[in-house]
């Protein structure tokens, strides 16, 4: 069984959708994971906070502009009558649906229900079109299996029985059709797996079934060495170790969700990032066997960033500082990326500010607390283990022209990491791409 996803750009329009049926194949056994229509779930967030917000007007308007969308994607997608007919009902449905929330308090219960509604429409309407051209499928309600817990982890036990049940049941398709990002939660209320979350999805179907491959669809012909939209001539990397994936994924957001690396890696399935526009190129293989010895993978960069450093002479050599600290952020839910010490001070890294204040104040009783905004994490990815040396020297000679606001090194054998200020994002990759390549 192989499990394939695709993401937002290879859905989003009805060509699109027509063209997935040139990468699946029919005969094999297979799961299709689909994310909403791209920008649908941008236009699902958007509508939630108008209602959120008790703009009823703004809610209405935005929902009529993409109910307007999908009247036009349907109108493309099927030849027949009856397609039409169908493809215009499944919307009409859902848009209601939507539509009805403004006469209801809206809390997130509501909100997580809106932002459902985009992978249900686009998984059914990929379900109708293979009706239409006389292929067999089976929707396989993501709702039914896919379930998180109480802290918001995948429930991976339940995730296997559920789906193992359901494909069972329905033993003489090959082709399922799934939603990706979508979930229950410890309640049964719907939730889902945080924005991007469709990769997830995919790697968590494929580690609780144990699937022969996962492959992630997108729009780009798998992880490049550097930014490609910043840095001319960067080239897809064509074998990497799950370690050195999920150190980049968590740069490379974009093309891979960082979670989706894990339960992949703990189950021993490999995932291949391929390309939607270029089906032939052989984009990138992440297996148990893909690091490279002695050499520089890639390097990634994440904007959005804030530096705590909190300064304490008094108590930073206390056993038990360190513990307490971290209790702030953890009470605060707030994970913390990058940390280095002195002695007489901590400075670590969020990306997550909803709490800042909060956090801000608490951390106050140990000392004096500087936060710095607007920072990027330059993370340089390759083989630097315990018996390599002279990286860190090319690294930091590559950035020597520019402030640099903390250095991490050492944490795994695959990263060296630099935080400064994200003016300087540009300038520090192409110099590094120059001098490590
Ligand atoms: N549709 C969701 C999003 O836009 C999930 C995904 O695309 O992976 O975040
Ligand atoms: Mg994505």
């Amino acid at each position: 069984m192989k499990i394939l996803k695709f993401g937002g750009t290879s859905v989003g329009n009805a060509g699109r959708i027509k063209a997935l049926f040139n990468i699946i194949n029919p005969q094999e056994r297979q799961i299709v994971v689909l994310s909403a229509v791209a920008g649908t779930t941008n236009s699902l967030v958007e509508i939630s906070q108008a209602f959120a917000g008790g703009d009823k007007d703004k809610a209405s308007a935005s929902i009529e502009m993409l109910h307007g969308q999908y009247d036009a994607l349907i109108a493309e997608l099927f030849a027949t009558d009856e397609g039409q007919q169908n493809g215009k009902e499944l919307i009409d449905y859902h848009f209601n649906l939507i539509a009805s929330f403004s006469s209801h308090l809206f809390t997130p219960i509501e909100e997580k229900i809106i932002l459902a509604q985009g992978e249900l429409i686009s998984t059914t309407l990929f379900h109708f079109y293979l009706t239409e051209i006389g292929v067999r499928s089976k929707l396989l309600p993501a709702l039914d299996f896919m379930k998180i817990d109480e802290d918001n982890e995948p429930k991976i036990d339940f995730i296997r029985d559920s789906l193992n049940e359901l494909l069972l049941q329905s033993s003489d398709h090959n082709l399922f059709i799934t939603q990706g990002y979508i979930c229950r939660n410890s309640f049964g209320e719907i939730d889902n797996l945080r924005r991007g979350g469709s990769d997830y999805t995919a790697s968590l179907i494929g580690a609780s079934i144990g699937a022969d491959e996962i492959q992630i669809w997108t729009d780009i012909d798998g992880m490049h060495n550097n930014d490609p939209r910043i840095v001319k001539g960067t080239n897809p990397i064509a074998n990497l170790s799950f370690d050195e994936a999920a150190e980049l994924a968590y740069f490379g957001a974009k093309i891979l969700h960082p979670q989706s690396v894990f339960p992949a890696q703990r189950f021993n399935v490999p995932v291949r990032l391929l390309n939607t526009m270029e089906p032939q190129a052989p984009g990138t293989l992440i297996s148990k066997s893909g690091a490279a010895k002695g050499v520089v993978r890639s390097i990634a960069a994440k904007d959005g960033i804030t530096a705590i450093r909190i300064h304490s002479s008094r108590m930073l050599l206390a056993y038990g500082f360190l513990r307490r600290v971290f209790e702030v952020f953890e009470r605060y839910k707030t994970p913390i990326d990058m940390i280095t010490t002195s002695e007489v001070a901590i400075s670590l890294t969020i990306d997550e500010t909803k709490y800042l204040p909060e956090i801000e104040k608490e951390l106050g009783d140990f000392g004096s607390v500087h936060i710095d905004r607007d920072q990027t994490i330059i993370c340089v990815v390759g083989d630097f283990g315990l018996d390599t040396h002279g990286y860190a020297s090319r690294v930091l000679d590559a950035v020597k022209h520019i402030p640099v606001r903390m250095i991490s090194y050492g944490g795994s054998n695959y990263n060296i990491s630099m935080l400064l200020q994200t003016e300087y994002k540009v300038e520090a990759l192409r110099s590094l791409h120059n001098r490590l390549f």
